[in-house]
């Protein structure tokens, strides 16, 4: 029997005992097969198919609509005809809401239509319409400092103007005058809520809808976004001076409880089925437009990685789940309800993320996972480098919004920031439509989502995912 060289016996030894872990790596062999998938991906418009088949055959997908449960029969024929091994569902239960109308106008003193969209969770107006005084704020900050007594009875208008940004961190604000907004008028008093659209098209006349935080249906107020265009008219006719008075008749509202399912498709492990790549994207939109970029671009961009790892010869290490989550845009319910089924499972997730910010290119990768793995994570980077991605290893990774839940129950995650620069021009409005998409930018998304995933499923070792691991840096990008 030859002899170890000492080192290696020791090292052996070492790790043996469990003094030492082993660094977790990515085979050569399975960086090269990364590297083709990848090329390949780059010149296969899998992914734009697919975005084009759920926003023609299905269109606009409102949780709870009648379009819901066409998407998941869609999505369960989408995902055999891919080629998947195992198609299945999960129930999801939440509250429904409709949309059926929805007007507005100043009645005084310079009277006009405006164009609005009702925001989810917001209740109705009553018969014939809520008409009130408007008193407007021009911030978040400004109406939480408001002296109730100047609110009560009025319509607040909040006219914080979203900028345009490259990783889109102005909807933070943008969002939190839409979800944190309404809930803080009505608390003070008020009849109604308009903001300026967290949006950053400055010149459409098209209102961006989206959630409120409205929680206790005993405590909302009625709600709606008006278009930019719109919310500049409301500020000249203010800034005479005199009072406005503005009418909104929205009918909308809670219509009892609706169950509807996460759509899931594997590609089986070969040797590891349990253990886990999960991606997706979320399968519900809102109603004004087709839910092309937010987010039949996400669903389409896992279902066709996953499609070409099926495509490989041989199945990979360990299973590709592609996850089609519901109701995202009401408020994670497909997201919230998979964490707490699966959180049990947690360290069987090798690792994960979701794509939900559009179709533009993937420029940043981030990511949450044990030291030990940081190594392997460069190895996908330098995989993805020549894709225009860099490698960010000083910020975490936050899993996407539908996995951030999974993320925080201890799976390692990472984040492939997408260019968000155009996104919020169309973003929950009527102009969320195909044309948005570009082809190339997605298959260059789809190329990033093969070739991380399939690395992730032949590593040797893990990347850290434990109940409760990354507690601290639980980001929600
Ligand atoms: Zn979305």
């Amino acid at each position: 029997m030859r002899r170890l060289p000492f080192t290696l016996l020791a090292a052996s030894l070492l790790l043996a005992s469990g003094i030492v872990s082993a660094a977790t790596a990515i085979p050569a062999t399975a960086v090269k097969t990364a590297e083709q998938l990848r090329d390949r991906a780059l010149h296969d418009d899998t992914g734009y198919r697919i975005v084009a088949s759920l926003t023609t055959e299905v269109g606009a997908r409102l949780a709870g609509s009648e379009a819901d449960q066409r998407a998941r029969d869609w999505a369960v024929a989408k995902f055999r005809a891919l080629g998947y091994d195992k198609v299945y569902t999960e129930a999801v239960t939440y509250p429904k809401w409709v949309r059926r109308s929805e007007h507005a106008a100043i009645v005084a003193p310079f009277p006009q239509p405006l164009v609005v969209t009702a925001l989810g969770y917001s209740p109705g107006t009553p018969a014939g319409g809520l008409s009130a005084q408007v008193v407007k704020f021009d911030s978040l900050d400004a109406l939480k400092a408001a002296d109730p007594a100047s609110v009560k009875g009025r319509i607040v208008y909040v006219g914080y103007r979203m900028q345009r940004a490259k990783d889109g961190h102005g909807y933070g604000m943008g969002s939190a005058v839409r979800t944190a907004g309404p809930v803080i008028a009505a608390a003070k008093g008020a009849a109604g809520y308009l903001l300026r659209s967290a949006g950053t098209d400055a010149h459409e006349r098209i209102a961006h809808t989206g959630v409120t935080g409205f929680r206790d249906p005993s405590k909302a107020i009625p709600a709606a976004a008006l278009s930019n265009p719109d919310a500049d008219q409301l500020e000249r006719a203010l800034a005479y001076g005199k009072p406005v008075t503005v009418k909104l008749d929205l009918d909308c509202g809670l219509d009892g409880e609706y169950t509807g399912a996460n759509v899931i498709g594997e590609i089986t492990g070969r040797k590891h089925p349990e253990q886990v790549v999960a991606i997706g994207g979320h399968l519900d939109s809102w109603d004004l437009g087709t839910g092309a970029i937010d987010d039949g671009a996400g669903v389409a961009i896992a279902m066709a990685a996953g499609k070409l790892i099926g495509d490989l010869p041989q199945r990979p290490d360990r299973t590709i789940r592609v996850i089609a989550f519901a109701n995202e845009e009401m408020g994670l319910w497909g997201s919230r309800a998979y964490a707490e089924k699966h959180a049990g499972e947690v360290s069987q997730f090798q690792l994960g993320t979701d794509s939900d910010f559009g179709a533009g290119p993937v420029w940043r990768m981030s990511a949450s996972v044990k030291p030990d793995a940081r190594a392997a994570v460069a190895q996908i980077a330098n995989v993805l480098a020549p894709l225009g991605v860099a490698y960010d290893a000083k910020r975490p990774g936050g899993g996407g919004s539908d996995l951030s839940q999974m993320h925080a129950k201890g799976m390692a995650a990472l984040s492939l920031t997408q260019d968000g620069t155009k996104y919020f021009d169309w973003h929950h409005t009527a102009n969320d439509t195909l044309d948005k998409v570009d082809p190339q930018e997605l298959a260059q998304n789809v190329a990033v989502y093969a070739a991380f995933s399939y690395m992730a499923a032949q590593a040797d070792g893990d990347f850290g995912s434990a109940p409760g691991a990354f507690a601290k840096d639980g980001t929600n990008e």
